[in-house]
C-alpha cells in the first residue's frame, strides 16, 4: 500500500502543541528513528520520502538558489487564492474567515468582489524569519507555516527541522556514501548535532566517526 504522507502537522493550537515533539531528546530520537527507517527501506511506501530525498539531491546538483523558493504551501504566490463559499479570501485553506492570525491580523484578507484590495497581512514569508535564510533544511522545508508566530511558530519550526533533516542526511549519504552527524555553519547551534551523538565535541572534530545507531553496522567515513 502506498501512503501519501505530508509532514508533521503544524501546531496551530493547543492540540497541535500537545501532539508535536516536546523535548530535545524527543527530537533527536525521532531524527535517528526516521533516518534508520529510511536506510532500512521501511519508508519506501511513503512517497514523500523519495520525493524529499531527491528534491534535496536536485537542489545540490542544480545549485538551486534559495531566492527561487516559494513558501511551503504556495500561498505566497499572488495567483494562488484560498476562498470560502462566501467569496471571502483567506490566508490559506486551513483557516476560517472568522479567525485571527497569531500576529493579530484577520485571516480574511479580502473578498472576491474586490480583488485589488486583497492583501496578505496575516503571514510572514520565510525570507523575513530570522532562522530560515541560513537553515540547512530550507530547500526542503520552505519556511513551514507562514502565519504562525510566537510559541506556535517555534514549535512548528522545531518540528519541521526534525522532520526534514533525516531527508537531508539520506540525500548526503546517497551522494557521498557518508552519513552526516554534525552540520557546521552559521545557524542555530542546538540543531547542528543531527542525531544527538556528538554533543560536546568541538566542531572541527565532530566529523570523525561516531556510530549513529547502536544496531547499525554502517558507519560514516
Ligand atoms: S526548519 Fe524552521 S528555520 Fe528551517 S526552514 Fe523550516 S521553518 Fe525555517
Amino acid at each position: 500500500m502506498n501512503i501519501g504522507e505530508g509532514a508533521f502537522i503544524d501546531p496551530y493550537d493547543e492540540g497541535g502543541m500537545a501532539a508535536t515533539l516536546q523535548t530535545q531528546q524527543d527530537h533527536v530520537r525521532f531524527r535517528a528513528l526516521a533516518y534508520k527507517e529510511l536506510r532500512q527501506g521501511l519508508a519506501s511506501r511513503m512517497s514523500v520520502a523519495q520525493q524529499r530525498i531527491m528534491d534535496f539531491v536536485q537542489s545540490i546538483r542544480t545549485a538551486r538558489p534559495a531566492s527561487s523558493l516559494g513558501q511551503k504551501c504556495g500561498m505566497d504566490k499572488p495567483d494562488n487564492l484560498a476562498v470560502d463559499l462566501h467569496g471571502k479570501v483567506l490566508t490559506c485553506q486551513n483557516v476560517s474567515a472568522a479567525a485571527t492570525a497569531p500576529n493579530g491580523q484577520p485571516h480574511q484578507i479580502g473578498h472576491l468582489s474586490n480583488l485589488q484590495a486583497v492583501k496578505m497581512r496575516s503571514a510572514t514569508h520565510w525570507s523575513h524569519r530570522p532562522d530560515c535564510p541560513s537553515c540547512p533544511v530550507l530547500q526542503l522545508c520552505k519556511g513551514s507555516c507562514m502565519f504562525l508566530q510566537g510559541p506556535l511558530w517555534d514549535a512548528g519550526c522545531d518540528a519541521a527541522y526534525s522532520d526534514n533533516v533525516p531527508f537531508l542526511a539520506a540525500a548526503i549519504e546517497y551522494l557521498t556514501g557518508c552519513i552526516p552527524y554534525f552540520i557546521e555553519g552559521d545557524f542555530r547551534g542546538d540543531r547542528k548535532d543531527i542525531f544527538g551523538q556528538v554533543q560536546g565535541v568541538p566542531e572541527q572534530r565532530a566529523r570523525r566517526v561516531i556510530p549513529i545507531l547502536a544496531d547499525d553496522r554502517t558507519v560514516a567515513a
